[in-house]
């Protein structure tokens, strides 16, 4: 077996963001030296990485001559250059998860194709080269309203991504590649993260769901494990463990879930990355999300995913009417709440709805772990000075 720790072997990241660090805390812990690549030169990861580079992720070049100079390349963020890692690859780079997986993923046109080719079910969909392309296809009874307009690339947090009720919310919309989607009345948005290694070990965590704010829309809560039945959480599992490895996956997959009002699991989309869903197993788990993330692009052994605990998260986003250095507001009271641990991602402006940390509530029973969790959400403000 190779050997990574402590020693000349060289991890590059593409990405120097939150997910990033946190994974720099896993490479510290085993003593891998590790590069670190972002646009930002403020990136959170650039005082925690043995090089950091700041580099266009999308330029050819940048990424290629950055990773000529490391042995195995990964991602923390889906938006890269994927010419540069084919070429790579070519030349003996090992690239997890590989360009092939990453090429498919991507552009949401082509990962919902991969689905229907491969018989894994999600939501019926309609391909457009151009958002433009929409309005005839209604006016010629091709498609119905309402539906869930989705740009191919390039969206990220839920900017991409519109529901269009009436040919008003067209308007504005990016004249872009996009799909027109089915719109799911779900139950429940589940995810499952889901590991494979290199000789095709898999391991997967427990189901999760996010809870939403009643009004907002917006995620608030990440409850793990999802309180939904055993039947539906095995389903969700079984479905989740088939994308894997029917994309040839290494490394970290998270998916997501819908779960419709007659209990079917629908994929939405995956991550092939750590994800916002997973980062309660820093704390609640045996193997943190990270760990695992790096021991399945290293080929080694995977962790185990079980939960010790029942873990809650909560993102800590920019409170709405602050742009500025940001202050974190009631921290003390926060931390003085039984099983609670922030993280902080280091980011040193604030903007509404910004991510910046978030909060994990560890408790051995769920109830209380919920009801720490609102505490949590009320207590603690992300403002500026
Ligand atoms: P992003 O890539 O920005 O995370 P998603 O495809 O996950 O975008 O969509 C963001 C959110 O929009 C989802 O979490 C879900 O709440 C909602 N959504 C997406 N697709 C559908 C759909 N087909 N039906 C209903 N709601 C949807």
């Amino acid at each position: 077996m190779k050997t990574y720790f402590s020693s000349d072997f060289k991890l590059g990241i593409l990405g120097g963001g939150q997910l990033g660090r946190m994974l720099l805390r896993e490479t510290n812990k085993f003593d891998i030296q590790t590069y670190v690549i972002d646009p930002s030169n403020e990136a959170p990861c650039q005082a925690f990485a043995h090089q950091f580079t700041q580099g266009d992720l999308l330029d050819f070049d940048t990424v290629y001559n950055f990773g000529k100079k490391v042995d195995v390349l990964t991602f923390e963020i889906e938006s890269v250059n994927v010419d540069a890692l084919q070429k790579l690859e070519s030349e003996g780079v090992i690239v997890y998860p590989s360009s092939k997986t990453l090429g498919i993923i991507q552009n949401k046109a082509t990962q919902k194709l991969f689905y229907k080719d491969h018989d894994i079910p999600t939501a019926p969909f309609t391909r457009f080269a151009f958002t433009s392309e929409i309005h005839d296809a209604i006016s010629n009874g091709g498609l119905q309203l309402p539906f869930v307009w989705k740009a191919a690339q390039f969206g990220y947090d839920g900017n991409g991504v519109k529901v269009i009720r009436t040919l008003k919310d067209l308007i504005d919309l990016p004249n872009t590649e996009c799909i027109a989607e089915e719109m799911v009345p779900f139950k429940n948005e589940l995810a499952v993260i889901v590991t494979r290694n290199p000789s095709g070990e898999m391991r997967n965590y427990p189901v999760v769901e996010m809870e939403f704010h009643p009004e907002a829309n917006q995620v608030e809560y990440v409850i793990c494990p999802a309180r939904i039945s055993d039947d539906v959480a095995q389903k969700a599992i079984d479905v989740a463990l088939k994308v894997s490895k029917q994309i040839n996956h290494v490394g970290l997959l998270a998916v997501e879930l819908f779960q419709t009002q007659d209990d079917d699991i629908l994929v939405n989309e995956v991550a092939p990355r750590p994800h916002n869903s997973g980062h309660q197993t820093i704390e609640a788990s045996y193997t943190s999300q990270f760990e695992q993330h790096l021991r399945a692009i290293l080929d080694l052994p995977l962790g185990n995913p079980e939960s010790k605990a029942n873990g809650i998260m909560v993102n800590l986003v920019g409170a709405e009417g602050y742009t500025g250095n940001v202050v974190y507001e009631n921290m003390s009271t926060l931390l003085a709440m039984d099983g609670v641990t922030p993280h902080i991602y280091g980011k040193k402006e604030t903007r509404p709805f910004r991510k910046m940390g978030h909060v994990t509530i560890v408790h051995k029973n769920m109830e209380s772990a919920r009801a720490i969790a609102q505490k949590v959400k009320e207590t603690i403000k992300v403002i500026s000075n």
